[in-house]
């Protein structure tokens, strides 16, 4: 080994401690334009064409996958959050109680996973939607999402596809989504590039309701239970 490799060898560590070069800070946040590929929902292109396949696969057993949800720019999730904060403020919740309200089901902007153009959140479109559609109990108990959620279950994981949000009591951070999942391998990439940002940082310009209340020890709780707190199958 000559000298120079040595000495590549002595600095190697240092370059993992780097946000990964691969993937811009902008990207992770929902902040920048990127490629995006499907009718009717917006997926990176790899994981459309996989969806499609899955698609065509469902639709042999009678189930028509129908995409709810898929990449949200951080504009959009910030409308959600404004929207969430403002009807909760206006019936009494406290800014700490409003915030942990929201985040139940919804992601602080910049934090969310369907910034990253890899998750979907799905029903079965061959039946017609009564009231909210994404809600667990529909999944199950002879739910009108069920047959779906079973199939999904068996046959998801053979196109790259697994429930961000599965059903444990151990896991913390977001509630059970049987409707929410995520293309692994692009999503898990992102995950990891994600988990090296400086939160605080990369958030720093957040303009959001109730966001003096979101400070570095609420970021930090709130990357290990809802950003960790996932299926570890995309970890
Ligand atoms: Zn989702």
């Amino acid at each position: 080994m000559n000298r120079i490799s040595i000495l590549l060898l002595m600095v190697s560590p240092m370059c993992c401690a780097q946000p990964s070069p691969q993937f811009e800070t902008e990207q992770l946040i929902g902040k920048k334009e990127i490629s995006l590929a499907g009718e009717g929902y917006q997926l990176l292109p790899q994981a459309a064409a996989a969806f499609e396949q899955m698609k065509a696969a469902a639709k042999k057993k009678g189930l028509e996958i129908k995409v709810v949800s898929s990449f949200r720019s951080y504009q959009r999730q910030r409308a959600i959050w404004n929207r969430k904060y403002k009807a909760n403020a206006k019936a009494g919740l406290s800014p700490q109680k409003n915030i942990q309200k929201i985040i139940e089901y919804s992601t602080i902007p910049g934090t969310s996973r369907h910034h990253w153009g890899t998750e979907i959140d799905i029903i079965d479109g061959a039946i017609p939607p009564k009231g909210d559609v994404l809600i667990s109990r529909k999944f199950h108990n002879s739910g009108p999402y069920e047959p779906l959620r079973k199939w999904l279950e068996a046959h998801a994981q053979d196109y790259g596809f697994f429930c961000a949000y599965p059903d444990d009591s151990e896991r913390p951070g977001f509630s059970y989504e049987p409707w929410h999942y995520s293309y692994a391998p692009l999503s898990k990439p992102l995950y990891n590039a994600y988990l090296e940002l400086d939160l605080r940082e990369a958030l720093s310009d957040l303009d959001l309701d109730g966001s003096k209340h979101l400070d570095q020890a609420f970021l930090m709780s709130y990357r290990e239970s809802h950003i960790k707190g996932i299926n570890p199958v995309l970890k």
